[in-house]
């Protein structure tokens, strides 16, 4: 699990939540144009591009590659449904388009429990796991069944993930990479599975 670094929240945003009157109350549905390109930027921003699930990287060009995700499900949580807080990029397209995934959000659909949840917040989360050479990540205490329950639940063990991480590895063997590979500083943007990368060179990702 990638995670989420602090996140900023855009004027844009706030002044849009600042419109609410007895008429109208801000909701996901009217979350649209120049509000959620800002809220997406911020989020991408503050999770270094990649997915904060997977840790695949997510290209804002291709809006039908990722969705903005609930991590408190909107079905059981409506009152947080436009809180910055709980929002999130996902790789999958937005639920109404398309195919979903089989991975991260879609595969998390509206699952939520309180007691065996890991927040999203990087880098804690992402210790909370352990990248197996093969690609695979288990939990990195054995035992922590909450760990065991988001990599069964968003599906963190598809073949797809676990070749991707495999080849992070191999990559990091070959071409000798240090950390300051999978994150460019100008841009403030990490390299897909950058976590992993940054997890197996004991370092965190800036
Ligand atoms: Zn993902």
């Amino acid at each position: 699990m990638r995670g989420c670094h602090e996140k900023r929240t855009p004027q844009e945003f706030t002044a849009w939540l600042a419109l609410e009157n007895p008429d109208w109350e801000p909701s996901y549905p009217d979350l649209q144009g120049d509000i959620r390109r800002a809220v997406v930027h911020a989020l991408s921003a503050a999770q270094r591009g990649l997915c904060v699930y997977c840790g695949r990287r997510l290209h804002l060009h291709r809006p039908g590659r990722f969705h903005i995700e609930h991590f408190r499900p909107q079905s059981t949580y409506p009152a947080l449904a436009v809180d910055l807080a709980n929002l999130f990029l996902s790789c999958g397209p937005e639920a109404e388009r398309a195919k979903s995934s089989e991975t991260c959000g879609h595969a998390k659909a509206d699952w939520f429990d309180t007691t065996s949840c890991i927040e999203p917040d990087y880098p804690d989360c992402t210790q909370r796991f352990r990248f197996l050479l093969t690609g695979e990540v288990t939990a990195a205490i054995a035992g922590d069944a909450s760990a065991e329950s988001m990599i069964d639940i968003l599906n963190l063990n598809h073949r797809e993930l676990r070749k991707d991480r495999e080849d992070i590895f191999d990559r990091i063997d070959r071409e000798n990479l240090n950390p300051s590979d999978f994150f460019d500083a100008a841009t403030g943007m990490a390299e897909g599975y950058a976590h992993v990368a940054c997890a197996y060179l004991d370092a965190v990702i800036p």
